[in-house]
């Protein structure tokens, strides 16, 4: 068992900011260790363009070693597959064991799938990435039809980026399209689909896949062999087990100081942490970054913590898959090349910022 002072567990876009401030600022003392499931970190915000052909593999990823090696931190290579809050204690895949005084969790979150029943369908979940890629470049090879799960902005914007290397795609919506975000939103995503030659079907709950068929209550609704998951966030399924407060869906309940209610010493971020008003989404997790940085800073010098307030309102921008954006904000909606510049240069700047040599 190798123990640590402080312990970051997944190299999620909290960390990534964390690891970036203690690079240019001062880092905490003590031995400190990332714990990562490969060698880099992609940018889901990239993700779409990469499968549109706008940008390469190296442009939508950082690496983790120069960076860690700037913010004097140990890149840990390995899958976390078991937590013991009590003993705060990490189990990897591998059979180490790693322990620290403090730890720190920003792992994400899992894509759901209902429930399978024979092996007529290939499933293929967006996350994670890596994963995905591999996959998705077997299918290319011999395209067919495919569905996709989920109506939230990832599903939207993988069926604008995919609508031109398919024979058919579908997507299947559990409710509107794009609920939560401006109504406006919805309708211009609708139009785009459309215009591309996506089926789309708005309140159609997939609740299980029977060999080839896509059943939804106990209505048949999509025959093929390809289904592509990109429904919301689920709770990777150690960290309810690991003895941490989680709420009902499996995500660990945390203070507004970003540390776990049940264990202090814990902190959690990003989707895997459940606090009222954050949302899951990546723009939630940048902002938590420098609240983060500063409390695992404190916590290790036995200095008072500050408190993470969830903005109100957060910008969306969707990738329509030919240049172009879609944006939300508050009640209002826009779209156009314009966006799909704008969209482009935040999304290189933030790649940009975390690319540092040590
Ligand atoms: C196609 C797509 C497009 C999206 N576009 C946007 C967007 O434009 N804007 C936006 O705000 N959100 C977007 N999202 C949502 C966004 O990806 C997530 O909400 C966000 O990534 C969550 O960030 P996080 O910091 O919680 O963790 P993540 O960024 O998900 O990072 C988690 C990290 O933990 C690592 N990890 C996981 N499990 C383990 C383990 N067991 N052991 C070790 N390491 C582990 C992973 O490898 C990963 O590096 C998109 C999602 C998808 C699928």
């Amino acid at each position: 068992m190798t123990h640590y002072d402080l312990l970051l567990i997944g190299a999620g876009h909290a960390h990534l900011g964390v690891l970036r401030r203690w690079a240019r600022l001062e880092r905490p003392p003590g031995r400190i260790a990332l714990l990562s499931a490969g060698h880099e970190a992609w940018y889901s915000g990239m993700l779409p363009g990469l499968l549109a052909g706008r940008y390469a593999a190296a442009d939508c990823q950082i690496e983790l070693a120069p960076l860690c090696r700037a913010a004097k931190v140990e890149l840990i290579v390995g899958q976390a597959d078991a937590l013991s809050a009590v003993q705060q204690q990490m189990h990897l895949a591998d059979g180490r064991g790693l322990n620290a005084d403090w730890l720190s969790l920003n792992v994400g979150g899992q894509v759901a799938c209902p429930p399978q029943t024979g092996a007529g369908m290939q499933v293929l979940a967006v996350k994670p990435f890596a994963d995905f890629l591999a996959g998705w470049q077997r299918w290319q090879a011999d395209p067919q039809p495919v569905a996709i799960l989920g109506g939230g902005a990832a599903g939207v914007e993988l069926a604008l980026a995919l609508a031109d290397q398919v024979p058919q795609l579908a997507l299947f919506c559990r409710g509107p399209l794009l609920s939560g975000h401006a109504g406006g939103l919805r309708l211009r995503a609708l139009g785009h689909l459309r215009r591309r030659g996506v089926r789309v079907r708005e309140d159609c709950p997939i609740s299980r896949i029977d060999e080839d068929c896509l059943i939804s209550g106990e209505a048949p609704v999509w025959r093929g062999q390809r289904l592509l998951l990109a429904s919301g966030a689920q709770a990777v399924p150690w960290l309810a087990q690991s003895g941490l407060g989680c709420d009902t869906d499996g995500f660990v309940r945390i203070a507004a100081t970003l540390q776990s209610h049940s264990h202090p010493h814990i902190f959690a971020v990003g989707d895997c942490a459940s606090l009222p008003g954050a949302r899951k989404s990546g723009v939630y997790s940048v902002r938590q970054a420098p609240v983060l940085a500063a409390n695992l800073n404190a916590a290790l010098r036995g200095l008072p913590l500050r408190d993470y307030r969830a903005q109100r309102q957060s910008l969306a921008l969707l990738a329509t898959g030919d240049g172009g954006a879609l944006l939300s904000w508050r009640h209002c909606s826009a779209g156009g090349q314009l966006f799909g510049r704008w969209k482009d240069y935040l999304d290189r700047g933030f790649i940009q910022r975390h690319r540092l040599s040590g």
